[in-house]
């Protein structure tokens, strides 16, 4: 049977681990937190850190492919696997570039990659932009840390940063593209995601995306491009502005299942999470069609509270047509922290916005402090 290794536990792991059982693969995972959604059902839960280059290392040396569900880790780590004869999927090299705003940035422009004006900016430094601008810390953020809008000089943090002129956007869009290690590269549908307007986490979105049928071949077009580009082996997740004047820039892009992604396992013919394994493995990709319209509501821990939590109108949620959830086995909440999400199914994508909307209204999170 075949191992494989997946750096980081959390929920991308374990729909990761979900999809390995079909091609009854091994897997392995390293998290520091024992808690982690993927402890308890992997294969082997190893507990250490995956930042420090020894851990990777000792951890690769378990597994036939390692690959992984956050972009933070140790490159060096991902090196000394490599350099092992351990396939390592994505590349160390890629992952070194995506893993900093600045570098990705300046890569997708040189490659002429459509991308809003940019600047990298150290502390001190004049700025070329006008403002307002968006700066973005280049290591590090996710789910919108790290990123703020600034409306003159003086809201700047003192950190190195990628800066961007601000793209008028109507639609956030990401399109999630796979590469087998043999060269073959397929895009889902684009997915349109609409974020929580303080926190930046996407609230809900759906698939198919609300887009013209060119602009959404454009969308897929540029996300193929990019992965072909990249050489990535595994999942490419790129994440685009669709502007209010129709047209499209390039944000940033992760090598690995995404959140928007989740929609896939039940709206698509095959799921971004066994399109990873299949590319991993060199098997031919699945089809990435849209069987059923879906929408999907993340379950994000509410402001301000921290502490157990728990979902009382599940059963109400689950009542309404075409639902269903998926919870990631996080006892505890934090602001914003993803704890699950609910998928619902329609037949009409016109229904998407209503049928979004009665989720919505159902939600509850109680978060007891401990
Ligand atoms: P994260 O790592 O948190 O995903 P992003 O770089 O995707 O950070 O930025 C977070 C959000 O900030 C985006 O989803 C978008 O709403 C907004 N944003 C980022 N860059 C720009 C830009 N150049 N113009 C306008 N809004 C932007």
């Amino acid at each position: 049977m075949l191992r494989a290794g997946i750096l980081g536990g959390g929920q991308l792991g374990r729909m990761l681990i979900q999809a390995a059982i079909d091609l009854d693969l091994k897997v392995y995972v390293l998290d520091s937190a024992p808690d982690s959604p993927c402890a308890g059902i992997a294969h082997r839960f190893v507990v250490g850190s995956v930042r420090e280059a020894d851990t990777v290392e000792r951890f690769a040396g378990d597994v036939d492919l390692l690959t992984l569900e956050l972009e933070e880790v140790s490159v060096e780590g991902l090196r000394r696997a490599s350099a092992k004869g351990i396939q390592v999927a994505p590349a160390p090299d890629l992952v070194a570039l995506l893993q900093d705003k600045g570098l990705q940035r300046q890569a997708y422009a040189k490659a002429g990659f459509p991308s809003p004006p940019f600047q990298l900016w150290e502390p001190g430094e004049p700025i070329q932009l006008e403002f307002p601008l968006i700066q973005k810390t280049r290591r590090g953020g996710y789910d919108g840390r790290g990123v703020q809008r600034v409306p003159s000089p003086d809201a700047l943090w003192p950190v190195p940063s990628l800066l961007e002129a601000e793209v008028p956007i109507a639609k956030e869009i990401s399109v999630i593209v796979a590469r087998s290690r043999r060269g073959e590269i397929r895009a889902f549908p684009p997915v349109e995601s609409v974020f929580h307007p303080k926190a930046h986490v996407v609230e809900y979105l759906r698939i198919p995306a609300d887009l013209p049928p060119e602009a959404a071949q454009t969308a897929q077009a540029l996300a193929l491009d990019l992965a072909a580009h990249l050489e990535v082996v595994g999942l490419l997740a790129v994440e685009l502005f669709y502007t209010t004047d129709g047209r499209f820039f390039l944000n940033e892009s992760a090598p690995r299942p995404h959140n928007t992604g989740h929609v896939t396992v039940k709206a698509c013919w095959t799921s971004q999470f066994e399109q990873h394994w299949r590319a991993l493995l060199g098997l031919p990709l699945g089809d990435t069609r849209v069987h059923t319209p879906a929408g999907l509501v993340n379950l994000l821990g509410p402001e301000g509270q921290h502490g157990r939590v728990s979902f009382p109108t599940l059963p109400e949620l689950l009542a309404l047509p075409g639902t269903s959830v998926h919870l990631y086995g996080k006892r505890r909440s934090s602001p914003y922290r993803k704890l699950g999400h609910v998928l619902v199914l329609v037949e009409d994508p016109a229904e998407l916005p209503d049928r979004i909307a009665a989720v919505r209204q159902r939600l509850q999170i109680e978060v007891q402090p401990e």
